[in-house]
Parts: C-alpha cells; sequence; structure tokens
C-alpha cells in the first residue's frame, strides 16, 4: 500500500512571513500523517523557519534544489548538510524550470541524487517530457532515457527511498486543464521502468506522482489512477483554501 503524497511547490513565491502564516493557517487541519503525507516547497530561505512552525503537525519541508557538493567553494548554492541541519526530508531535483531554464541536465541530477541519497534526504526526482516528443511517439524512449541517466548508480537498496515525478511540459505552470489519463500512461510508464531495471516488487511499492496543473477540481479524478500516487502542485498550492481543499480530498 504507497502512501498518498500530496506536495506543494512554490516556486519563487512566499515571503517568509507569508509562508510562516500558511503553515500557521493549516497545520491543524492536515489530515492523519499515517494514512497521507503533505509536504510543501518553499523558497529555500523559509525552509527553516516553516520547520520550526510546522513543530509536530507532520507537515513535510521540501527543498525546491539542493547541491550535489556539500560543501564548499560553490556560491548560491544549497547544501543538502545544511538541509540535513535544519530537518527538510525531501529535495526536489531536476524539476522541469530547473532543466528549461537553468541549464541542468540529466548528469547533473544524478549527482543530486546520489548525494541527496547519501545524506539521507528523499530526493523527489523530477521526469518531464514535451508535446513535440509526445506527438512523435518518442515519450517512451524520452522519459525512458532521462529516468535511467538521473538513476545512473543508484542502488536496488538506495532506490526503494526515491519519489519519482512526471510532469509533461505543456502542463506544467500554464494552468491548462491536466489530462487524468494522460497523467496515468506518464506514471505507469515511469512503473514499468522501475520494474524493468529494478524489479517488479520495487516498482510496486515507489511512489509516483503527477505534477502539472493540479487544482482542486481535478485532484480527485488525477488521485483515482492506479498508477498516480500523489501530486506536485503549483500554482494552486498557494492559496490556503484550495491547499485545504486539496490535502483533504478523500
Ligand atoms: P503547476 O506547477 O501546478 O502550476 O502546473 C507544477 C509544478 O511545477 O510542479
Amino acid at each position: 500500500m504507497r502512501k498518498p503524497f500530496i506536495a506543494a511547490n512554490w516556486k519563487m513565491h512566499k515571503s517568509v512571513a507569508e509562508s510562516v502564516a500558511f503553515v500557521n493557517a493549516i497545520k491543524n487541519k492536515l489530515p492523519d500523517p499515517d494514512k497521507i503525507e503533505v509536504g510543501i516547497a518553499p523558497q529555500a530561505f523559509s525552509l527553516y523557519s516553516m520547520k520550526q512552525a510546522a513543530g509536530d503537525s507532520g507537515l513535510k519541508i521540501i527543498a525546491q534544489n539542493a547541491a550535489a557538493e556539500y560543501s564548499g567553494p560553490y556560491t548560491g548554492e544549497i547544501s543538502l548538510r545544511g538541509l540535513k541541519d535544519l530537518g527538510a526530508s525531501y529535495a526536489m531535483l531536476g524539476h522541469i524550470e530547473r532543466r528549461r531554464l537553468f541549464g541542468e541536465n540529466n548528469e547533473a541530477v544524478n549527482k543530486k541524487v546520489k548525494a541527496a541519497l547519501q545524506m539521507d534526504i528523499t530526493p523527489i526526482i523530477c521526469t518531464d517530457e514535451t508535446m513535440v516528443q509526445k506527438e512523435v511517439n518518442d515519450e517512451i524512449h524520452y522519459v525512458f532515457q532521462q529516468l535511467m541517466s538521473v538513476l545512473h548508480g543508484v542502488s536496488l537498496d538506495q532506490i526503494k527511498r526515491v519519489v519519482i515525478s512526471y510532469e509533461p511540459s505543456w502542463a506544467v505552470g500554464v494552468g491548462q486543464h491536466a489530462n487524468a489519463a494522460l497523467a496515468e500512461e506518464g506514471c505507469r510508464m515511469i512503473r514499468r521502468t522501475i520494474a524493468d531495471n529494478y524489479t517488479y516488487e520495487i516498482a510496486d511499492k515507489i511512489r509516483i506522482l503527477y505534477g502539472g496543473s493540479v487544482n482542486p477540481d481535478n485532484i480527485k479524478e488525477i488521485m483515482a489512477k492506479p498508477d498516480i500516487d500523489g501530486v506536485l502542485i503549483g500554482r494552486a498550492s498557494l492559496d490556503v483554501d484550495n491547499f485545504l481543499k486539496m490535502v483533504n480530498y478523500a
């Protein structure tokens, strides 16, 4: 039984004060953490204050990015050691916006994934594809290649600890209506890739999230799909009422 995971990706929104106020507004209204996991990925400077505000509510704090190196002369980077220190549970790695806007490639994401696992921070490994790849019916090949590249050198034991997300580029950040059938297709493809390259037992246990224009109106339909264990929500997660509707969808 895979525990559902509802994760907010706040991107470059909200100040520290707004982030803490949000946590205070939701923390007593979250579902039972034994049944549903809820997490938020704020901007890096809000991680610590949010962790403090979350207390023992069960709310997970997620980093939007992290460096492959733990410390050293890497101006502007976010250290996994620092994330561990402040109590972050997860780090999102290889998000489509990191790839599209900041030139992250599979090799860089792979290094980050291995560094996170080493530091005991659970990576949320983001995969994506474009409409062109889909239209030329190359998506299986493309997502397969991307996933296997970022998982290069990740052991049987380590793969059990990762979360994977599937975020088609045509649905991310555009507020378009997410297509639950296409979302399921992508997540199923990822599960099959894990089964083929690791084991069926692991593929059956690993959590796969869908991201791209998830909102209070479509979350039920998306979460009802058999291979979708959770969602990464951008725009619709910024509002307290919307967020609470989505985490309590069940
Ligand atoms: P969106 O973003 O929900 O605004 O499409 C999703 C994401 O980027 O993770």
